[in-house]
């Protein structure tokens, strides 16, 4: 057997995640490997942490990257906060709030479900009827950042209504941090995880968390032991805790956390605000291309998330042959649908380093190339630099 080396071309990634990776990133992420106890990595692990307080908005000590994809940041709040025989009010208006309910269920708890359209944000007052019918709920939950639709949701007042009920919320912001505006102090948000590879513009494979003193109490007074021992956060803080002897737990992924220090250093010299606003003016320039081509938005404008645009799928097209077309002649990726919306939609995402001027051309011309008489031609390109030059 003489299996080679695997050299991956060099892609476009507009999809839903991963995004394209800053060259900054991964060259960081080929930095050497050195020891997860070395004093000079520990440092960098508490730079990691103070990073992601501002990205999070927030000065909750208990904010660290979890060693696992974003799945495992929404399990570790799941685990830690919910245990068996409590209620959960569930949002669910995609696919990500149909895994909060396993989630729920599997630790023994009951979900209690607010279901919207897919497409749609959470609807607030449903979630208050719901609230007021069950006043022994524990926990709201629900997903800021929807990308199976591109769905956004007022994280802000839904938070409100859980605080009104006094019940604790679970965020799911994989999607929402760095390219949405999020604060998690000021909202009173009290568990949240988001990932790496959305608006990050980071590898894959790590997602960050961040508990308030309220949570973190919940967590450390536990009538029973969390049901999983990796990512039980009694025993994590004691190896990203502050004020503690860093104590071996698991090995961290050591290169993958560099990249994850080097996003996030880019993501403070931008500056978070900047970044949010650099996600809203892309988010326009694409729209204006892909509307004057004649393809529409599935999202109610108000609603949509500005880093993945669910457009539809102009009639007697093969939706999957365009994606296929897309990927072999221009080495874009743009994402099918998903779930209820699968054959339905295209999902194009304009996350972290993907958000920028020359993608938006080239998706815009190539998926002009592609569909030919399916969509108005000569008109995209030009839509968007009007927006783009302003
Ligand atoms: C991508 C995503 C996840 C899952 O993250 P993975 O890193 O793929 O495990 C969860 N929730 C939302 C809203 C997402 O977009």
């Amino acid at each position: 057997m003489s299996i080679t080396s695997f050299l991956p071309p060099v892609r476009t990634l507009m999809g839903p995640g991963p995004s394209d990776v800053h060259p900054r990133i991964s060259s960081a992420m080929a930095r050497p490997t050195i020891g997860h106890l070395d004093p000079l990595f520990v440092g960098m692990m508490d730079e990691v942490k103070s990073l992601l307080q501002y990205a999070f908005q927030t000065k909750n000590e208990l904010t660290i990257p979890v060693s696992a994809p974003g799945s495992a940041g929404m399990e570790t709040c799941f685990m830690n906060l919910v245990e068996a025989g409590d209620k959960v009010v569930v949002c669910q208006n995609g696919v990500f709030g149909g895994r909060m309910k396993e989630n729920v269920e599997r630790l023994g708890a009951t979900a209690i479900m607010v279901e919207d359209e897919w497409g749609k944000a959470v609807d607030c007052n449903k979630v208050e009827e719901a609230l007021k019918a069950n006043p022994d709920t524990k926990i709201l939950a629900f997903v800021h950042a929807e990308t199976s639709t591109g769905a956004v949701s007022d994280a802000k007042t839904l938070c409100e209504i859980a605080r009104k009920h006094d019940c604790l919320t679970i965020v799911d912001a994989v999607t929402s941090l760095g390219g949405s505006e999020l604060r998690v102090d000021d909202w009173g948000i009290d568990a949240i995880y988001s990932g790496t590879q959305k608006c990050l513009s980071c590898t894959p494979g790590i997602s960050p968390v961040s508990f308030s003193k309220k949570a973190t109490d919940v967590i450390t007074s536990r009538k029973t032991k969390v049901n999983s021992w990796f990512l039980d956060m009694n025993l994590v803080m004691g190896y990203w805790g502050a004020n503690t002897k860093r104590a071996y737990h698991h090995t961290a992924p050591v290169n993958a956390l560099y990249a994850l220090h080097e996003s996030l250093v880019m993501l403070q010299d931008e500056g978070l605000e900047n970044s949010w606003a650099r996600h809203a003016k892309n988010h326009q320039a694409l729209r204006a291309g892909l509307e004057a081509m004649g393809l529409s938005f599935i999202v109610d404008e108000a609603d949509r998330l500005a880093q993945l645009n669910s457009v539809t799928i102009p009639d007697g097209v093969d939706e999957a042959a365009v994606r296929g077309q897309l990927l072999n002649e221009f080495n874009l990726e743009i994402g099918a649908g998903l779930g209820a919306l699968a054959g339905k939609v295209w999902r194009i995402g304009l996350m972290g380093h993907s958000s920028r001027a020359e993608n938006i051309i080239l998706c815009l011309s190539a998926l002009e190339a592609v569909l030919g008489d399916a969509v108005k031609q000569g008109v995209a390109v030009a839509a968007a630099q009007e927006i783009l030059g302003a």
